[in-house]
């Protein structure tokens, strides 16, 4: 008798604008959408621009870096995937653009978080097609 497969993580969906954004990723850009008539930016990826309505939107490089706008701890799996990592921390940062990222955190303890902490973005292989944005705290150089 064979060993059950360890479960399998959900991964994000590659198809529509959600695929270019991790298209981006998986290539080692974090891109963001700006519109060419207002200059705002915008996350996740839509269609038209939610500040003044422009449907010309082209993919800019981020800066990566931010700071934490909140987050939450989840104590209890709600995947099987993921009960190896308990507890860990869904942080929500808010990027030198102006707009919001949900991931997952790296290289701190979730009780170390705080508000307004300094943060980056590092991009981490998944498999072959994609790769996941995660923050960790600013690093100085
Ligand atoms: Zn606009």
């Amino acid at each position: 008798m064979s060993e059950p497969l360890a479960p399998q993580r959900p991964l994000p969906t590659l198809d529509g604008l959600n695929g270019e954004f991790h298209r981006h990723c998986a290539a080692g850009r974090l891109m963001f959408q700006r519109c060419r008539d207002c200059g705002a930016y915008q996350h996740p990826p839509r269609m038209q621009c939610p500040a003044c309505g422009g449907s010309v939107l082209d993919w800019v490089p981020s800066s990566g870096r931010g700071r934490v706008f909140t987050w939450t701890v989840t104590h209890q799996a709600l995947h099987p995937a993921f009960a190896d990592e308990l507890p860990y921390a869904v942080v929500v940062t808010e990027l030198e653009e102006g707009v919001r990222l949900v991931s997952g955190l790296r290289e701190l303890a979730p009780d170390a978080l705080a508000l307004d902490l300094p943060v980056e973005v590092v991009l981490e292989r998944v498999n072959d097609e994609v790769v996941l944005p995660y923050v960790r705290p600013l690093r100085e150089t």
